[in-house]
C-alpha cells in the first residue's frame, strides 16, 4: 500500500452507496470508486479531494478503515458551497474523489510503545482509520488511550463504535463542553482528562486534530511533560485548491499543507502555530 495517488489530477468516479447522519449537520458518505481497474488505497489520516461538477472540490479526510479495501467512508460537516450540495445527495448519486493526499500518522513507528489520540470535534474522523489500524494490530503497541471533546453530547461522532473500540483495547474518554441532563461522563475541555494520564514520554507517542486552539494545548501540555517535539502530530487545515503543493492556497510559512502535511510533527510547525490569524 503506497498511499501515492494514482494520479493526483485523475478524477475518479464513486458512487455514493450509504450515508449516515452522524451528529446534526454532519454525515458519513460511503463510496464505491465505479471504474474495478483502479487500485485505490490510502493510508489512516490522508484526505481526497471530493468533486461535485459545477460547483467545486474540498478537501475531506478519508474517515473509513484503511485496511479495508472497496469501503471508503467521508465524513462531512456541511458548511460552505461544496458540503452543503453533498448534504442532498442520496444513495445512487455519484461524485468525483481525486487522491488520496497527504501525509499520514505515523503509527507504525509507534510499535511497542504508547499512543495517545486527541480529537475535538470533526477532528476525530481523520483519526477513526488510525483508531482501525490500532485495533486490528493491537497487540504490537502499549496502551492506547482515545481523548475526545465535543461541544454537546448530540455533537459525538461515532457514538455507537465506542463500545467495540473499547473491546478492541482502546480506552475512550469523552468530554462536552455542555451537558445534557443524562450526560455523566466528563464536562469540559480535553485538557483536564490529558492531565491524569500515565505518560512515559520516551515511549508515547500522541496525535492530535480539532479546533488549532485546541492543538496547541494539547501538543504543548505533552511537550511540557517531556514527550518529545517529534513524537508529537498535528494535523492541521487549510484552504486547498490543487492538493499536490502547487497553487499555494494553502502555504503555511514554508510548509505546504496539503503536500507536507496534513500530519505534521510538532517540532516542525510549532512555531508557525503560535502565530495567530497567520
Ligand atoms: C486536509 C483537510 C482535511 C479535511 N477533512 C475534512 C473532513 O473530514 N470533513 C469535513 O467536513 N471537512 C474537512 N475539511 C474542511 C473542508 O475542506 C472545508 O470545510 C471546505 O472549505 C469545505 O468546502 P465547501 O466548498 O463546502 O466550503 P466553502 O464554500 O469553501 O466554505 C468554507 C467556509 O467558508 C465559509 N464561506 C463560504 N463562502 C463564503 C463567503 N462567500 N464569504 C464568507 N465565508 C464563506 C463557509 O461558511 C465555510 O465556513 C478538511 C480540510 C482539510 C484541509
Amino acid at each position: 500500500m503506497t498511499g501515492l495517488p494514482l494520479s493526483p489530477w485523475r478524477v475518479h468516479i464513486a458512487t455514493i452507496r450509504a450515508i449516515v447522519a452522524e451528529t446534526p449537520g454532519v454525515w458519513t458518505f460511503g463510496l464505491s470508486l465505479d471504474d474495478p481497474s483502479v487500485k485505490y488505497s490510502f493510508q489512516a489520516g490522508q484526505f481526497n479531494m471530493l468533486y461535485l461538477p459545477g460547483i467545486g472540490e474540498s478537501a475531506i479526510s478519508v474517515s473509513s478503515d484503511p485496511e479495508e479495501v472497496g469501503k471508503l467512508q467521508h465524513t462531512v460537516r456541511a458548511v460552505g458551497n461544496v458540503t452543503r450540495a453533498m448534504a442532498k445527495l442520496q444513495p445512487g448519486s455519484q461524485i468525483g474523489v481525486r487522491g488520496p493526499f497527504g501525509t499520514s500518522w505515523p503509527f507504525e513507528s509507534f510499535r511497542g510503545k504508547d499512543v495517545i489520540l486527541v480529537a475535538g470535534g470533526l477532528g476525530l474522523a481523520p483519526l477513526r482509520p488510525v483508531v482501525y489500524s490500532l485495533i486490528r494490530h493491537r497487540r504490537d503497541f502499549g496502551r492506547v488511550t482515545l481523548i475526545y471533546g465535543v461541544r454537546s453530547p448530540a455533537d459525538l461522532l461515532f457514538s455507537s463504535e465506542y463500545e467495540s473500540w473499547r473491546k478492541g483495547g482502546i480506552d475512550v474518554q469523552t468530554t462536552v463542553n455542555v451537558a445534557s441532563l443524562d450526560w455523566q461522563g466528563a464536562i469540559g475541555s480535553v485538557t483536564p482528562l490529558l492531565a491524569p494520564l500515565p505518560i512515559e514520554p520516551a515511549r508515547t507517542g500522541l496525535f492530535t486534530c480539532g479546533p488549532e486552539v485546541m492543538m496547541r494545548f494539547v501538543a504543548a501540555g505533552a511537550v511540557q511533560r517531556g514527550v518529545p517535539t517529534g513524537q508529537v502530530f498535528v494535523s492541521l487545515e487549510r484552504n486547498m485548491n490543487c492538493a499536490v503543493g502547487l497553487c499555494g492556497h494553502c502555504q503555511f510559512g514554508p510548509e505546504f499543507v496539503c503536500r507536507d502535511g496534513p500530519i505534521f510533527p510538532f517540532d516542525r510547525v510549532r512555531r508557525l502555530m503560535l502565530v495567530e490569524n497567520f
